[in-house]
């Protein structure tokens, strides 16, 4: 088992990593309290029923699968449900799945009866080695990704590396591109595992440093104003590529191509086209760029004609560089 503290003051909490911890939530969750599971219809029954096992009181409410359901009206369907089934205040949110459950699920910890507790079992590897972490709790609006969100830490993550054995290759992948982000922005010995060996027989090890990285990153900037920006490596073009392609492309897909995109140039640029390649991640995409550009206008990181990027010049060392936005053109 390897423990990952959180010390955030006033809010300070453990992520749990450990093959087969799944089938004993119960030492951290106590089976007296009641949970709300929120989960999605693609993630394996098995996983519901090995935690329904463990705690007695429990609802759960199941969400279609996909990023479509990362919107304001599913908020809506879970809460009105929570309240027919007379979850209170003392109640605690469970987030079973990915990436898109755990941002849903905590949005409406954040704000259901002024804030409940929240716990993350993250079942993807982007979810094992970012979304779970951090806080960053949201939806999305048809023309902004993540345009409604709130700040909630969770009480724990437990992160069972066994259950990324059911998730498709392309899922794994996706995920990878957020793991070789982490070897790009903070760490060149993770760049250089990733390159070198099979990180699916070191699967622990590698979570455990993208959770530390990401910890230490949080720790410096909980409410995302300076170095937690590091995080958006790749993420600019990133995220206006998901929302060009209405979401054919997952998101590590579209930011493994906005990492090639921030790289051109770059001394490491063929080891990361290597990289993608072993990983099967795309490094091109058709787009029109001026349509590109209105989505990278009207993203989060933009503030009036400025926007920050995050550059990687040498492996392991990312930095943050305000440009105006219009000099983002000549990297699309
Ligand atoms: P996802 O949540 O859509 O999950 C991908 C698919 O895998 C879904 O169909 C899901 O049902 C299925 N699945 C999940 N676990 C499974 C398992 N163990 N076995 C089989 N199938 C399984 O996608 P994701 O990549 O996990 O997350 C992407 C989302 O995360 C995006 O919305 C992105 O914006 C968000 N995100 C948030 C943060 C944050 O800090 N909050 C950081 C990065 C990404």
């Amino acid at each position: 088992m390897r423990t990952i503290h959180v010390p955030l003051p006033g809010k300070s909490y453990d992520i749990l990593i450990e093959s087969g911890l799944l089938s004993h939530v119960n030492k951290w969750l106590n089976p007296e309290d009641k949970y709300v599971i929120i989960t999605d219809d693609n993630i394996p029954k098995q996983y519901i029923h090995t935690i329904q096992q463990q705690l007695p009181y429990t609802l759960t409410i199941e969400i279609p699968h996909g990023e479509s359901s990362k919107s304001l009206e599913t908020v809506d369907t879970i809460i009105h449900k929570m309240l027919e089934n007379g979850i209170t205040r003392s109640s605690k949110v469970i987030a079973l799945g990915g990436g898109v459950v755990g941002d849903i699920a905590g949005f409406v910890a954040s704000i259901y009866m002024r804030g409940i507790d929240f716990i993350q079992i993250p079942t993807t590897l982007l979810s094992q080695v970012d979304s779970s972490v951090g806080g960053k709790v949201g939806v999305n609006t048809p023309v902004m990704k993540n345009a409604i969100g709130s700040f909630l830490q969770p009480k724990v993550v437990l992160i069972d590396p066994n259950t990324l054995q059911t998730l498709t290759k392309r899922q794994f992948n996706s995920g990878m591109a957020e793991v070789i982000k982490y070897g790009l922005i903070a760490s060149k010995p993770l760049f250089k595992d990733i390159l070198e060996t099979d990180v699916s027989s070191n699967i622990e090890s590698i979570i455990a440093s993208c959770v530390s990285i990401k910890r230490d990153i949080v720790l410096e900037d909980e409410r995302d104003t300076g170095k937690r920006q590091l995080l958006n490596y790749g993420h600019t073009i990133g995220h206006a590529l998901e929302q060009y392609s209405n979401y054919a492309l997952l998101h590590g897909e579209a930011v493994a191509i906005g990492m090639v995109k921030m790289s051109i140039g770059m001394t490491y640029y063929d080891d990361l086209l290597q990289m993608l390649h072993k990983y099967a991640l795309p490094t091109t995409y058709e787009y029109d760029k001026e349509q590109l550009y209105r989505y990278i206008t009207t993203d989060k990181k933009a503030s009036g004609d400025d926007l920050n990027i995050i550059l990687v010049e040498e492996v392991g060392n990312g930095y943050i560089k305000r440009i105006k936005i219009s000099d983002i053109q000549s990297r699309l």
